[in-house]
């Protein structure tokens, strides 16, 4: 199969659908790749490398979209992008199309097939597609949040680990998921006193024996919440309700109780934010003060450190491409049922129930 990866082009993105060593276990297996020039180049994978690996370089993406049996990209295409797309043609990239029903109509009437990574399931009812970009954003949030803590940032003046002689800094994760129990080992890592709270009693079982003690797991109430983030230096927003809006679970009222200088990043704002004072922010100007307490809540944290999660997000990604570039899409989703979770459009339709539904359409 030709196999096209055109760059990103949306503000500030810098990751891209196949790294060199993917493009090599795809041209290993008799697969041709195109790349657009530069398309890796921004996270320090050149031309030459994906030459080396095999691929052609062209030198403008509608070339790719023109000649490539199927494109392989990470954000949802744009709306010249989406209209380059063909009938016979496979799209396999994020494309929350529950939020974006002007997109769902573009990729309906080009009569490509879509496969979105976002929808795409495994045999523990996880979506694999989206797990590596969760532990990216995990572990940055305590990165930016020991950044943030720094007076020269607004923060108190606090080191996450302490010294000997001085009281680590204490750390408040809340909710025990994938981003959450990523922060949680960071924290840990840094030597900060770290508290998990999480509604789930079997992940917090879980979670219990798996730190040995080194995190305090506790269950997830209003009381809890309250009084561990009034003792925190750090609280950590890491909370998925599937298919809801994330719950508000820091009251304003709640943060003006806070210590001063404290920070708070809502890694759930893509969801809503689960602070009540939480509002979309960029990597450009990340945080803004609420009544003293420093908040992070940056939509896209895993865009910070492109190439980790453009390796992360390809790692997970290259068993499906190879999949649907040696099967084709109808033989791989007929096979596999958890690529056929991720065909969200099919023959010029709609076929993920959840986005029918959130759209309103026949399914
Ligand atoms: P997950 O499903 O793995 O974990 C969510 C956890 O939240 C679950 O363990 C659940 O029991 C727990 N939870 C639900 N309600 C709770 C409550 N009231 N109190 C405590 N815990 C509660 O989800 P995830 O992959 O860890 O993602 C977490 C959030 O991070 C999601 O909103 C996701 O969209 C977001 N995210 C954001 C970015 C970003 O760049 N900002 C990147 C990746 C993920």
């Amino acid at each position: 199969m030709l196999i096209g990866v055109p760059k990103e082009i949306k503000n500030h993105e810098y990751r891209i659908g196949l790294t060199p060593a993917s493009v090599r276990e795809l041209t290993e297996r008799g697969h041709q790749v195109i790349v657009e020039t530069q398309g890796g180049a921004g996270i320090g994978f050149d031309d030459e490398a994906y030459v080396a690996a095999g691929a052609k370089i062209i030198e403008t993406p509608e070339e790719i979209f023109a000649t490539a049996d199927m494109i392989v990209k990470v954000k949802e295409p744009q709306p010249h992008e989406c209209r380059q797309l063909r009938e016979g043609q496979l799209l396999f990239t994020y494309l929350h199309l529950a939020a974006d029903p002007e997109q769902a109509k573009l990729l309906a009437e080009s009569g490509a097939s879509c496969v979105a990574y976002e929808t795409v399931t495994d045999a523990v009812n996880g979506l694999p597609l989206l797990a590596p970009m969760s532990e990216v954003a995990g572990r940055l949030s305590v990165q930016a949040g020991a950044y943030h803590l720094q007076k020269a940032q607004g923060g108190m003046g606090a080191l996450l680990g302490g010294v000997p002689g001085v009281a680590p800094a204490k750390v408040l994760v809340i909710g025990g998921g994938v981003v959450g129990t990523q922060a949680a080992m960071m924290a840990v890592g840094l030597g900060a006193e770290v508290t998990l709270l999480d509604r789930s009693l079997p992940r917090l079982r879980q979670l219990d024996t798996e730190f040995a003690g080194r995190v305090k797991c506790v269950y997830s109430s209003s009381e809890s919440i309250e009084s561990y983030a009034l003792e925190a230096d750090l609280v950590i927003g890491a909370v998925l309700i599937p298919g809801a809006a994330a719950p508000k679970l820091l009251t304003r009222d709640l943060i003006s109780r806070m210590k001063q200088g404290s920070v708070v990043v809502d890694v759930a704002i893509d969801q809503g934010g689960c602070f009540e004072t939480s509002v979309a922010t960029t990597h450009q100007d990340p945080t803004y003060v609420v009544d003293g307490v420093i908040h992070y809540c940056v939509a896209n944290m895993p865009g910070a450190v492109a190439r980790t999660s453009t390796m992360a997000l390809t790692n997970a990604t290259l068993p499906f491409v190879i999949a649907l570039a040696d099967q084709g899409v109808e033989k791989a989703v007929a096979t596999n049922p958890h690529l056929l979770a991720g065909l969200n459009i099919y023959q010029g339709k709609v076929t993920c129930e959840a986005v029918a539904q959130a759209l309103n359409l026949d399914y």
